[in-house]
């Protein structure tokens, strides 16, 4: 008998706001029957709408930490505060399914599982250019220079990051464009090109 392919690890990030929810979601339109998405764990409270287990599983801080005391997590990284982890085992078996799993996480847990699983393919959406994001954040006048060069300094540091990841994609305000490319990023990633 034929072993069942293993799914694709997709790691995906990028600024809040850069349209990388919207790309996704029409990925998973297209191709979702052979996809997943992993839902994580996270301490915060959840948000109007949310549902528990669907959008994340709302756990206290005592039983996060018994998950990453017990190493159920392929990774987690605090945020605003709050801790979100990305449960192992789930993950695992979406794979060993054949299932191409996608993971939508802040930076400093896509660094982890870049070490942990080399052959994650991973994603980072980018706004046009530094220049752009700071002519738009000047732009909207109301905000202190210092706020301004502290906003600004946040997003060198992703910046950063992101040339760590093996795809750009930048979303200048083409969204269809933006889609052509990571499309053709998960087509010849899945191998079906
Ligand atoms: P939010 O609280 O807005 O839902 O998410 C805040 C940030 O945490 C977003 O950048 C989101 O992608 C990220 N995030 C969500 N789940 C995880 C996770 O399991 N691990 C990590 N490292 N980040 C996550």
């Amino acid at each position: 008998m034929q072993k069942q392919k293993k799914g694709v690890l997709f790691v995906f990030s990028g600024p809040s706001g850069v349209g990388k929810g919207t790309l996704n979601a029409k990925l998973f339109a297209e191709f979702g029957d052979q996809m997943a998405f992993s839902v994580s764990a996270t301490t915060r409270a959840p948000r109007e709408g949310e549902v528990d287990g669907k959008h994340y599983f709302f756990i206290e801080k005592q039983d996060f930490e018994n998950r990453i005391a017990n190493n159920d997590f392929l990774e987690y990284a605090q945020f605003a505060g709050n801790f979100y982890g990305t449960p192992k085992s789930y993950v695992m078996s979406l794979l060993e399914q054949g299932k191409n799993v996608l993971l939508e996480i802040e930076v400093q847990g896509a660094m982890q599982v870049m070490e942990r699983m080399p052959e994650c393919v991973s994603i980072f959406v980018l706004p046009p250019s530094f220049e752009e994001l700071e002519k738009r954040l000047r732009g909207r006048g109301t905000e202190t220079e210092e706020k301004i060069l502290a906003r600004l300094e946040t997003a060198r540091g992703e910046l950063a990051y992101a040339e760590r990841y093996r795809y750009q994609i930048v979303n200048g305000g083409d969204l269809e464009a933006a889609y052509q490319e990571l499309r053709s990023v998960y087509l010849k990633e899945t191998q079906q090109v």
